[in-house]
């Protein structure tokens, strides 16, 4: 019996130590989750950086020593476009303090990207440098290398470090190394460096046929240099290569093409065009026009209307239509398709826009200049 009780008594003091010991621990636990620091990280999880901010702000008053506190204050302050005072705080940590070689790496990354963001490329390269090997490797490291070659104007080495970037595991959404050429091209293009661009161009559409784009520029380029069959050769290989961008080169080449004396070749791009495409809508508007000119108004009507049955919110369909008629004084026909035009023009707008940004986009490129998102457009 004695021993009954004494085992109760033991079994009810476990019971409450127990009960004593986890009722603590919970309130330490909720402790350190309110701390100023956990609460600033949830913030930053669910997006609020107003509050985030005022948390970590609060986080480094408390205890100085919380570096990673620092540091995500640095990176939201960034984000929101206050680059200084970003650049400021990550400089002050690598100054300052004695830290662990992983905790330094991680600062010098996030000022590397303060950096980028005040397009100061160079000193991006420099700090990225004295990351060690293992991390210069590591592909979100390589990208940012390869933009601040890129942005510098150092295109050799911008184009080695997408190759490394690839061989790192080919980082999704990256493009392939004949696109990235295709993109250098463009950059040497808009810097004005068109034998650069040229060479660029002319090796990517070899490499792979995802940068057709660049005959685009590779006609203009033949064009500058007064050499009008060659650009037009250009050209006819995105017509042939890419119908559904082929709208890109029309203007391009009805111009050529009379200037050339050629222009009949016009109609016949189109015509093929329409064949094999029967709801290619900027060549039916191009095969409308081609037949407006030739004098054959019926049929140009016939076949802008058929571009109007198919286009979606370009327009181009309903804006020949519209034209033909009034250039041929049929005012009533006119005023009746720009009517149902005007009702869809309500729902859409014709812009190209980038789609992580939705910056409109101006030219035709592989990457957003804005966000610098990378674009397939062909
Ligand atoms: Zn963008």
């Amino acid at each position: 019996m004695a021993f009954v009780i004494i085992a109760a008594v033991v079994i009810a003091a476990g019971a409450v130590f127990w009960y004593v010991g986890a009722r603590r621990a919970r309130s330490r636990g909720r402790e350190l989750d309110e701390s100023p620091y956990h609460l600033g990280l949830d913030a930053l999880i669910a997006g609020h950086s107003d509050r985030a901010i005022e948390h970590l702000t609060r986080a480094v008053r408390d205890n100085p020593r919380n570096v990673d506190a620092y540091v995500k204050l640095g990176n939201i302050l960034r984000d929101r476009g206050q680059v200084k005072q970003a650049t400021q705080i990550h400089r002050e940590l690598l100054v300052k303090r004695k830290l662990p070689k992983s905790v330094r790496n991680e600062i010098i990354k996030s000022l590397a990207r303060d950096l980028a963001s005040a397009g100061r490329w160079l000193d991006v390269l420099e700090h990225l440098a004295t990351l060690p090997r293992g991390e210069r490797s590591d592909p979100s490291v390589l990208a940012m290398t390869r933009d601040a070659y890129e942005s510098a104007g150092e295109l050799d080495k911008a184009a080695q470090t997408h190759k490394d970037l690839l061989k790192a595991g080919s980082p999704e959404g990256q493009p392939s190394a004949g696109v990235y050429r295709a993109h250098l091209g463009l950059v040497a293009f808009k810097r004005g460096d068109t034998r650069r661009a040229k060479a660029e161009f002319q090796a990517a559409v070899k490499e792979d046929p995802g940068a057709a784009l660049a005959y685009v520029y590779l006609g203009d380029i033949a064009v500058r240099e007064e050499d009008a069959e060659r650009a037009v050769a250009y050209w006819m290989r995105l017509v042939s290569e890419k119908p559904n961008c082929a709208h890109l080169v029309f203007e391009r080449l009805e111009k050529a093409y009379f200037e050339i004396g050629d222009f009949g070749r016009m109609m016949g791009i189109y015509e093929q065009l329409v064949a094999s495409s029967p709801s290619n809508v900027m060549a039916l508007t191009g095969l409308s026009r081609m037949l407006e000119r030739k004098g054959a108004v019926d049929e140009a009507l016939r076949i802008a209307r058929e571009a109007v049955k198919h286009e979606g919110s370009t327009f181009e369909g309903h804006r020949q239509l519209i034209e033909i008629l009034m250039r041929h004084e049929r005012y009533e026909e006119a005023a009746k398709a720009a009517e149902t035009l005007l009702a869809g023009l309500s729902e859409h707008r014709k812009e190209r826009t980038c789609p992580s940004c939705e910056t409109q986009l101006d030219g035709y490129g592989w990457r957003c200049t804005s966000c610098r998102a990378w674009i397939n457009e062909c």
